[in-house]
């Protein structure tokens, strides 16, 4: 069983103030949130250098992903460090990652850039039911989406800056090994849940 974050930007993002290497000392200080998805907004710059800077350390994992902007809202996908063919609609980053054999999920549906009920449309492998940066009330509506329609749930703190890192994470029921946790979620092997006592070193 791991635990990770699997929404994640750095500075690779214009608006995130977080340097892959502050990412990396928190994972390896954190007492059991040991992966981490790097999803920066339509760019894999960021999570190519945060792989390149844990490959140092053989007891974390960092998943290459990224957060596509689409006409409908806001797309992860994870296990890939190179962006989609566009045109980026959401009907292609699915087909894309489908192809890759990643994990497509519809970002906060129901946030500002989220998909709300058109997420419905999509072929995604999971909905992201918990986002640190999302209302609680969004959080539920997000729930419920999921459950409607069968999908696993995922949890990913959308963090910009150190004081947001794992505010949230997900138990897969995987090892240390990005495919191995890829296929657990689309199997829907993952629990969506809030961090408690996170300690920030
Ligand atoms: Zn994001």
């Amino acid at each position: 069983m791991i635990h990770a974050d699997l929404h994640i930007h750095t500075v690779y993002s214009s608006d995130s103030l977080l340097q892959p290497k502050t990412l990396v000392d928190q994972l390896v200080a954190h007492s059991y949130i040991k992966v981490a998805a790097i999803t920066d907004h339509d760019s894999v710059r960021g999570c190519k250098a945060t792989v390149e800077l844990a490959s140092d350390y053989p007891d974390i994992v960092i998943i290459p992903g990224v957060e596509i902007t689409t006409p409908k809202g806001d797309m992860l996908v994870l296990g890939t460090d190179k962006l989609p063919p566009k045109p980026w609609t959401p009907e292609n980053i699915a087909d894309y990652t489908t192809s890759i054999a990643g994990v497509s999920i519809v970002a906060h549906p129901f946030r500002l850039y989220g998909m709300g009920e058109f997420a419905r449309n999509v072929k995604a492998d999971a909905i992201e039911v918990l986002n640190g940066g999302s209302s609680p009330s969004a959080n539920t509506h997000a729930k419920e989406l999921a459950k409607s329609m069968g999908l696993p749930g995922t949890a990913g703190s959308d963090a910009h800056q150190l004081s947001e890192l794992f505010s949230v994470n997900c138990s897969i029921d995987a090892g240390l090994n990005v495919e191995e946790i890829l296929a657990a979620i689309r199997k829907g092997s993952v629990v969506a849940q809030l961090t408690s006592g996170t300690i920030r070193f």
